[in-house]
């Protein structure tokens, strides 16, 4: 060909075209085990097809199309009024009305829905992590809007719908909705109690008047926020409307968009309420306790997103080491890169494999296991702290897998080192969730307890991790001093059950792996130095996504 210097050769081609479900082993595994029989074949053929989906050009692209476009706020009409819309690529929504067409937000409908979900979330995380707030905060809602069953019965049809409705209207005109949530003000975000932002009671029925502000509101479009504001009896949780019954729009002045490192798809606002119209959600005083039930489910949330960027990112670095060769033979087969390979593998693994495990506690603790609820309540902390802080190590050393292409943009694989730290910061940053760690073992007895019983039925399988369960129960012994080393002990509580999980259910290479590297201290401080006489080949083989 004219112009031409040479034939391009040994690139891998672009992983697109595949089902991303069912070339996750480990996540096929996780809904097969946790759903129960006469689920599956529906559950499978569904997140097959989505999987299908996940995995096509035409969805890769608009999420690509999405990144490249961000949002950008309309502060005002053509004529001066005062509209505080957002503009989103078409690709944004195109994606958002996938996801929730898909069931993203629909888990309390249907038995099984949160496995289901988490299934589904993972996967869609791989197309475009931002799409994962809106979907994350609407799924989330639900639970808090439960303190008021009127409130509940408006809208949770609505959260649950299936229908993609953006238009700015009132509940009861909508098909479908997406609600966001205001917590965080400039003076303080973890420790909410800082809050300013005032609610003055308008009338007995429990509608108040908002003033204040909040620093982070992310998608700023949606239907619905549960905002936390201080009211006369204290910080009281209320549910602000963007259009209020009449039609009319109530007061949600977007003053900025933030600029962000990553999550550059989504829009996350600094908001101003003015005289802005709220309804209470629960009992004056007890806003934390009433908006707690949206944050536990978002930080499951958290937890399933991190699993499925670093499932992406493993899935491109094997991809590519299946076909780039150097030095005489595919990368895969060189001893050292099948080290990092397998390193990254059994990480996503474990992530992927503990984040459906507590998806199916929900499950089971909405339909009354109290033991499962309990589980919950110490193993989410502990899972969002441990998870979300292995996501970006894993997509900065997937990355460099492939080399020079993984630090160009049209890799992908600079978007998801840029997402990677942010499920360690939003809903509570680390410290915040070794603390709550602390919290839920101090407090509640039984939550230790199911968390025993859970690893308890791993042991004797391997002498690492039944010394780790000795290890951490003398750690536990004595929780004097405890605040300084509240890291050691989430991290430890999540690798115990990172690697009682993987015991159980995942091949002996795996969790023989993980076992050795993670909790038996026969691995480095950087990814690829697993013990080189394990069967690592079979553990890339595993996370190689097969078209
Ligand atoms: C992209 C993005 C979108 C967001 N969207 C929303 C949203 O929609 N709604 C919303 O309400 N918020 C949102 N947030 C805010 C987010 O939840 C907060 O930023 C986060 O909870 C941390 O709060 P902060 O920023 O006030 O930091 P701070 O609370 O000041 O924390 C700073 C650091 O101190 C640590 N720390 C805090 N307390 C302690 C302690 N007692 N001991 C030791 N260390 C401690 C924290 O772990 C953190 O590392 C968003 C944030 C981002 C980045």
């Amino acid at each position: 060909m004219a112009g031409s210097t040479h034939t391009v050769t040994n690139q891998a081609p672009p992983l697109v075209g595949h089902d991303v479900f069912t070339a996750d082993r480990a996540l096929t595994a996780a809904v097969e085990r946790h759903l129960a029989p006469e689920l599956r074949e529906e559950a499978v053929a569904e997140l097959s097809g989505l999987g299908r989906s996940c995995g096509s050009v035409q969805t890769q692209e608009w999420g690509a199309q999405a990144n490249e476009n961000p949002p950008a706020l309309r502060t005002h009409d053509r004529y001066g009024h005062r509209v505080d819309e957002v503009d989103f690529h078409p690709a944004w929504h195109r994606l958002l009305g996938k996801g929730v067409s898909a069931g993203l937000t629909a888990a309390w409908t249907r038995p099984g829905g949160h496995v289901l979900r988490a299934a589904g979330f993972v996967m869609w995380t791989q197309v475009e992590a931002g799409n994962g707030c809106p979907l994350s905060m609407t799924h989330a809602a639900v639970p808090a809007l439960r303190a008021d069953p009127e409130l509940a019965a408006e809208w949770e049809p609505r959260l649950t719908s299936r229908v993609y409705d953006r238009e700015l209207r009132p509940a009861h005109q909508k098909a479908g909705a997406l609600f966001g949530m205001g917590m965080t003000e400039k003076q303080g975000g973890s420790d909410v109690r800082a809050n300013t932002t005032a609610a003055r009671p308008l009338a007995e029925d429990g509608t108040y008047e908002l003033t204040g502000h909040k620093w982070f509101c992310s998608a700023p479009m949606s239907d619905g926020f549960l905002v936390l504001a201080q009211a006369p009896d204290g910080l009281t949780c209320f549910l602000v409307p963007r259009v209020l019954a009449d039609g009319t729009r109530n007061v949600f002045l977007i003053q900025r968009l933030k600029d962000k490192l990553g999550n550059r798809s989504n829009a996350s606002a600094e908001v101003e309420f003015a005289g802005t119209w709220a309804r209470r959600v629960g009992e004056e005083g007890r806003g934390v306790r009433t908006v707690i039930g949206m944050v536990a489910a978002t930080r499951l949330d958290c937890v399933l997103g991190s699993a499925g960027l670093m499932r992406q990112a493993v899935a491109q670095a094997v991809h590519h080491c299946a076909y780039r060769e150097a030095f005489g033979g595919k990368l895969v087969d060189r001893p050292l890169m099948r080290n990092v390979l397998a390193d990254l593998a059994i990480e996503s693994e474990a992530a992927t494999t503990l984040g459906l495990r507590l998806a199916a506690a929900y499950d089971a603790a909405e339909g009354g296991d109290e033991r499962e609820r309990a589980l919950l309540r110490l193993a989410v902390p502990a899972a969002k702290y441990w998870v979300t802080k292995r996501c970006a190590p894993v997509a900065v050393e997937a990355a460099e897998c492939l080399g020079g292409n993984g630090y160009v943009e049209e890799s992908g694989m600079p978007r998801l080192v840029r997402e990677s730290p942010l499920n360690s910061i939003w809903e509570g940053a680390g410290n915040v969730q070794a603390l709550d760690v602390l919290r839920a073992l101090g407090r509640e007895p039984a939550a230790l307890d199911a968390y025993l019983t859970e690893v308890g039925a791993a042991r004797g399988a391997d002498h690492r991790l039944d010394a780790a369960i000795r290890g951490l129960l003398t750690e536990l012994a004595d929780l004097g001093a405890a605040e300084g080393r509240a890291r050691r002990l989430a991290e430890r509580l999540a690798l115990v059950l990172q690697g009682a999980l993987l015991v159980r259910y995942a091949p002996p290479e795996v969790a023989d792996a993980f076992c050795a590297a993670r909790l038996g201290g026969d691995g480095g401080a950087a990814f690829g130095t697993l013990p080189p006489t394990l069967d690592l080949a079979s553990v890339v083989e595993r996370a190689r996504p097969v078209a």
